[in-house]
């Protein structure tokens, strides 16, 4: 019996990624091949020279297909076999074997908007629902929305294998999270993007559709970021190096904010639980600062800190490369 394979990528659209992806019917029993798509449809490509490559990285059980198919995820190579322009994930592999020995870990919080019918799920046409208050970890028909997709998308993750560790509501009505991790940094991208294939493809089956943007409604109302939750071995042991880590990302402010996702200025205010872009600050329990330690982490003396910063729609191989260069980077002296 044949098996299908669903090769999955992220194309060449500005500012922000997406994903695309197509299927390739394999002989029973036959290894993932390399394959090629039309980069001129993606924008990653000129019409004349329009062949790029697909190399598979990661393949996972395909929990929408079940039985022998797959989720290929690949990175996007030109003809010669280097890394494409638009390959972020080249530079991360490189970053993560120069930075080993210090076993740097990720946990990402990717938040995200259900979409129907062109404004956010639950929401009443032409008009706002409540103002915020009651949504965060709500319960009940009035509070909460899409649950049945959020359901059936963290059992894909899970059959799948995906290192998914919790989701939850958020405090804008429609918004919600799921958590990967903790995961090296290639493992934990490479998981959060499969698992962002797996929300859109589970929205199809539903209706909704399930948005990055950050700041998807203007005014009084939440953004949608994308904590991300980092340690190294040293910080695992002891407080030092969680502070000395907190200082080091100070220091690079600039070059991080500037690679945390399109419509970062919008949505890091200064309200809603941000600290404002324009300044950086971290603090023990603080959710109004760059960077926040937790506080079970300043009463264990060791653990992670979590940085505030990114966007929902950040790329994780980019903001798990600058996390990782910038801390690994300041230990090494
Ligand atoms: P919050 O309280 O900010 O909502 P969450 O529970 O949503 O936090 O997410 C915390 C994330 O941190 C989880 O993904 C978890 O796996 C991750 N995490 C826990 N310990 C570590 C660690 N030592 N290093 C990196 N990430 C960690
Ligand atoms: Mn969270
Ligand atoms: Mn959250
Ligand atoms: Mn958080």
């Amino acid at each position: 019996m044949s098996y299908r394979a669903e090769y999955i990528w992220i194309d060449g659209s500005e500012p922000t990624q997406l994903l695309r992806s197509k299927t390739k019917v394999l002989p029973d029993g036959a290894d993932l091949p390399i394959w090629g798509f039309d980069g001129s449809s993606t924008n990653q490509a000129p019409g004349s020279e329009s062949d790029c490559v697909l190399q598979p990285v990661r393949s996972i059980p395909d929990p929408i297909r079940g039985g022998d198919n797959v989720l290929v995820l690949c990175e996007v190579l030109n003809t010669d076999m280097t890394p494409h322009a638009s390959n972020t994930r080249a530079a991360l592999v490189e970053t993560a074997e120069r930075y080993a020995s210090h076993e740097p870990w990720f946990g990402i919080e990717q938040e995200y908007t259900f979409f129907k019918d062109g404004r956010p799920l639950g929401w009443p046409q032409g008009g706002f629902p409540a103002p915020q208050g009651g949504y965060y970890c709500g319960i009940g028909d009035d509070e909460v929305f899409g649950r049945d997709v959020v359901e059936e998308h963290t059992t894909a993750c899970i059959d799948s294998g995906l290192e998914i560790s919790g989701t939850n509501a958020e405090v804008m009505m429609g918004q919600w999270e799921f958590q990967i991790g903790p995961l090296g940094p290639i493992e934990v991208s490479d998981e959060v993007w499969l698992a962002r294939w797996l929300l859109y493809r589970i929205g199809e089956d539903h209706g909704v559709s399930a948005t990055l943007n950050p700041k998807p409604i203007k005014g009084d109302w939440n953004g949608a970021g994308a904590h991300t939750n980092f340690s190294t071995k040293e910080m695992r042991e002891s407080y030092d190096p969680i502070i000395a880590a907190a200082e080091a990302l100070g220091k690079a402010h600039d070059d991080h904010i500037a690679h945390y996702g399109a419509g970062v200025d919008q949505r890091l205010t200064g309200l809603h639980e941000t600290a404002p872009w324009t300044e950086y600050s971290y603090g023990v329990s603080d959710r109004g600062a760059s960077v926040r330690i937790p506080w079970q982490v300043k009463v264990d003396g060791k653990g992670y800190l979590e940085d505030r910063r990114p966007n929902a729609n950040m790329d994780p191989y980019v903001v798990t490369r600058l996390i990782t260069e910038t801390v690994c980077k300041d230990v090494e002296g």
